[in-house]
C-alpha cells in the first residue's frame, strides 16, 4: 500500500501509522469513549462439559478480569464502579460501552441475553455493548437478534479465535476449528454487526512463519478491528503445567523479538482492519514466567510507533490485496 490515499497520508485518516482503536472509536462516536467491562456470571462450553471440561489451555479468566468485575454485583453496579475507576484515569471521558468480557458472552438463551444486555443498554451513560464470545457460541437465530439489538445501538461481537490453525487450536484445546470461527464472521458480518477477534501469537507448535503468514490470512478475514497478544503462561492453567514438564516446547517472544515481530506482521496486514492491541497484560502475580519486564500497554504502543516511524512502515505497507 503506497502512502498519499488522502490528506493524512494513510486510508484510515490520520497520521498514526497504523490503523488505531481510540481514532477508530472517536469517527465512530465523534467523542472519545471508553470501554468498561463486565462479568455477566457467564460460562463457557469447553468448561462446563457440554464441549470440554478442561477449557483451554492458556486459561485463566481472573488474570483478565478487572478488579471492580464480579459476577456477584449486578450489571449496573459494575458498570457505575467501572466509570469510576476510569473517571479517575481519562477524565474527558463521558460516555461509555459495556464490554461483556469473561468467558462467552452468548452462551446462553435469547431471553437471558436480553435480559443482561438491556440491563447495561439502560445505564444512561451506555452508548452500546461489545460481546466477546467463541465462534461455536452463536447460530442465525442468535445472530438474528443482535442485528435487531444493532439497529438502536453501537454492537460489536469479539471472537476469541487464537489460531488461523487447526493443529494449534486441537492443541490448546479450543474445542473449536478455525472454519468455525470463519463461519461465525461471516455470519456476522452478513448481517452488518461489527466484528472483532483476538489471536495469541506463540502458541506452541506454531513457527514464526506460520504466525506471519497469518497476516493474509486474517486480512482475508471479514472484521473491523483486532487485538493480538503475546502468549504469556498464566499460573493455574494447564499450560503452566505443560511448560513446567517441557520448556524447550516453548518459544516465548522476548521483547526485542515481539517488537520485530509485530512491525513485520504490521506491514502485511491490510489496512482495513483497526488494530485493538499488540499485547496482553495480565497482572505479574498471574504470571509463571517474567519475560518483558515492566512495560505498560501505553509504553509499549509507543515502542512499537517509534519503530515503525525509524523505519519508515506502517500497516499494509507490504499488504497485497
Ligand atoms: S479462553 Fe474462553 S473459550 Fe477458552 S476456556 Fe477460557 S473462557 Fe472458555
Amino acid at each position: 500500500m503506497e502512502k498519499g490515499e488522502n490528506s493524512a497520508g494513510y486510508p484510515w485518516g490520520h497520521n498514526r501509522r497504523f490503523n488505531a482503536f481510540p481514532d477508530y472509536f472517536r469517527r465512530t462516536f465523534g467523542e472519545r469513549v471508553q470501554k468498561v467491562s463486565i462479568d455477566a456470571g457467564f460460562t463457557c462450553p469447553n468448561r462446563d462439559g457440554s464441549k470440554g471440561t478442561g477449557g483451554c489451555t492458556y486459561c485463566n479468566n481472573k488474570a483478565f478480569n478487572p478488579s471492580y468485575c464480579l459476577p456477584e454485583k449486578a450489571i449496573r453496579t459494575q458498570i457505575e464502579e467501572g466509570i469510576l475507576f476510569h473517571k479517575k484515569r481519562y477524565r474527558r471521558v463521558d460516555s461509555y460501552i459495556a464490554y461483556f468480557q469473561a468467558y462467552s458472552n452468548t452462551y446462553a438463551s435469547i431471553e437471558t441475553l436480553e435480559k443482561l444486555y438491556s440491563e447495561a443498554l439502560g445505564h444512561k451513560d451506555i452508548k452500546g455493548i461489545i460481546i466477546g464470545t467463541r465462534p461455536d457460541c452463536v447460530d442465525g437465530e442468535k445472530l438474528d437478534f443482535l442485528r435487531e439489538v444493532s439497529k438502536r445501538v453501537y454492537l460489536a461481537i469479539e471472537y476469541g479465535i487464537e489460531s488461523c490453525y487447526n493443529r494449534t487450536l486441537r492443541r490448546i484445546n479450543r474445542g473449536h476449528t478455525f472454519e468455525d470461527a470463519v463461519k461465525a464472521l461471516e455470519g456476522t458480518a452478513s448481517r452488518g454487526l461489527n466484528t472483532g477477534a483476538h489471536f495469541i501469537f506463540g502458541l506452541p507448535g506454531e513457527t514464526r512463519r506460520e504466525m506471519l503468514a497469518e497476516a493474509e490470512i486474517i486480512s482475508g478475514l471479514p472484521l473491523n478491528t483486532v487485538k493480538f497478544h503475546q502468549l504469556q503462561i498464566i499460573k493455574g492453567t494447564a499450560m503452566e503445567d505443560e511448560f513446567r514438564m517441557n520448556p524447550s516446547d516453548f518459544e516465548l517472544f522476548t521483547w526485542e523479538e515481539y517488537l520485530d515481530f509485530i512491525i513485520s506482521f504490521l506491514e502485511r496486514l491490510t489496512p482495513g482492519i483497526v488494530v485493538e492491541r499488540f499485547t496482553g497484560e495480565a497482572p505479574p502475580r498471574y504470571l509463571t514466567k517474567e519475560v518483558w519486564g515492566k512495560k505498560r500497554t501505553d509504553q509499549i504502543v509507543s515502542l512499537i510507533e517509534k519503530r515503525l516511524e525509524e523505519l519508515d512502515t506502517w500497516q499494509g505497507k507490504k499488504y497485497e490485496r
